[in-house]
């Protein structure tokens, strides 16, 4: 028995010594974007249902539907308490010296009861995370539809301790898995593929390029789980921390794809658990197997799903799944930790 085994707590077998985060899209992830805009105080409130209609017709917001029109003055104490949005300030064609009587000269607006034009800055789209929503409203009112699932799962919190614990035994296993190969001089990665309805574990792999450049771990478990189905292309049976299980019966129970009312693609329905971000290579091969939900401990340089690319997240692609990274992330971090600056 390996030394750490016997330190439980804060160890191996305590769930609360990591967190599982979300990998998110681009869009999710990436900073606010900010454009100019002219605003106004409405020194006469009456006039402020007038002001957002005329406001409206003569200079619309067209793809800021996000953006409110009007908000409360940020300046406590103010003779003005609302200010209103009245235009980007690329809606100007001299914006230099735009004031409130130049910016209405044209018909359709009545100035009265806007006070001095000032710059502010607006988010240019919609907020799509809590944090960027509370990003966006320190410069301008936004509406947002809140993804609950996201924001419990950027704090967190999303999986309960009985998930944590089913997710901790299988990353258990990927590591050891990973172990195995190390010991056998290659690549320390191991996966675990895992039937999400009833946590049965479908297949174990770990790297294996000392016999094929391209059986990284992910690959060998994708085939390992179709060799369970009555498929694959290899035999790992030399190996004996890479096994699949065959289904308990000869029944496949796992839903038709709802798309086509196809047969199962070979991931349907099973997510799969990796000690090290997989590779651009693994990454797809995934997608074609429609995997559900993926699991990894670390991230690597060449990583596919969160450091140079988020595959799993592409509109284009006709499969996207969810992407958690951190479980287990010390122990499979120390794992990375002598090895080559290799790919997944
Ligand atoms: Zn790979």
């Amino acid at each position: 028995m390996e030394p750490q085994v016997k330190r439980l707590k804060g160890s191996l077998y305590d769930s609360d010594s990591w967190t599982a985060l979300p990998v998110l899209s681009d869009d999710q992830s990436q900073d606010i974007q900010l454009v100019q805009a002219y605003a106004a105080p409405i020194v006469n409130k009456r006039e402020t249902s007038r002001l957002v209609r005329e406001l409206n017709l003569r200079y619309p917001l067209a793809g800021l539907q996000h953006i409110k029109r009007v908000r409360a003055c940020k300046e406590k104490g103010s003779p003005h308490p609302l200010e209103v949005l009245v235009c980007l300030v690329s809606q100007v064609p001299d914006s230099k010296d735009a004031t409130t009587d130049s910016l209405f000269s044209s018909e359709g607006v009545r100035p009265d009861g806007l006070g001095e034009l000032f710059v502010v800055q607006v988010p240019s789209r919609p907020p799509l995370t809590r944090p960027q929503f509370e990003l966006a409203s320190k410069h301008w009112p936004t509406s947002f539809h809140e993804d609950k699932q996201v924001t419990v799962a950027l704090k967190g919190e999303l999986f309960s301790s009985a998930q944590k614990a089913n997710m901790h035994g299988h990353m258990m296993s990927a590591v050891a898995a990973a172990r195995a190969a190390q010991e056998l001089g290659m690549e320390a990665v191991g996966a675990v593929v895992v039937d999400s309805a009833t946590q049965r574990v479908v297949a174990v792999g770990h790297d294996c390029r000392r016999d094929h450049p391209l059986h990284h771990a992910v690959m060998v478990c994708i085939d390992l789980v179709a060799r369970s189905q009555g498929g694959g292309c290899y035999s790992f049976d030399k190996y004996p921390e890479c096994r699949f299980t065959a289904p308990e019966s000869s029944h496949d129970d796992r839903v038709c794809d709802s798309n086509t009312g196809s047969q199962p693609y070979i991931c349907t329905g099973y997510d799969l658990y990796v000690t090290r971000e997989p590779c651009i290579m693994c990454a797809m091969a995934l997608v074609h197997s429609r995997i559900g939900c993926l699991f990894y401990g670390t991230s690597s340089a060449d990583g596919a799903l969160g450091t140079k690319f988020k595959i799993h997240s592409l509109k284009d692609l006709n499969h996207r799944f969810e992407v958690y990274r951190g479980v287990l992330r010390s122990q499979c971090e120390d794992l990375n930790r002598n090895r080559k600056d290799l790919e997944n």
